[in-house]
């Protein structure tokens, strides 16, 4: 199903995972939590700056495998000017993607999101790129200061 796009995707990939958006700590955060992928020792720490229930800015800081560099980064990226609720229907139909039936895999309504598609065939791999969002999820359900993905 992804194979004409698997290149496009890899080169994505590796370009976020070189250059990574919105690196660095935001010392006026409103919101900071730390997540922890202890299968593959990805590490982050994502910073939100909130109005009300509007995320206006997103960073990260940390360091993991290419494959959860590159997703903190095209969610910091995508998730500025969403409201929790638009947030978190974007995580729903992200894991979705990867790991729901193919059927259900709406790769429009995910944007930019869709070069991590490919991970739903390796299931080691899943929790590297949705540690991002789960890490998102706490932060904006503003409960706990760190998450484990086990
Ligand atoms: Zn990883």
């Amino acid at each position: 199903m992804f194979d004409d796009l698997r290149d496009l995707y890899q080169e994505v990939i590796f370009d976020h995972n070189r250059n990574p958006r919105n690196f660095y700590v935001m010392e006026e955060a409103d919101r900071k939590v730390e997540g922890f992928n202890p299968l593959c020792g990805d590490r982050l720490t994502l910073f939100l700056k909130m109005d009300g229930d509007k995320i206006t800015d997103a960073s990260f800081q940390g360091s993991g495998c290419a494959i959860s560099t590159a997703s903190v980064s095209l969610m910091t990226e995508i998730v500025k000017g969403l409201t929790e609720v638009e947030a978190e229907a974007l995580f729903a139909k992200f894991h979705a993607m990867t790991t729901g039936k193919e059927e259900e895999i709406d790769l429009e309504a995910v944007g930019k999101l869709a070069v991590l598609a490919g991970v739903r065939e390796y299931p080691a791999r899943v929790k590297c790129a949705t540690l991002a969002w789960h890490t998102l999820d706490a932060a904006l359900k503003n409960e706990q200061a760190s998450i484990s993905t086990e």
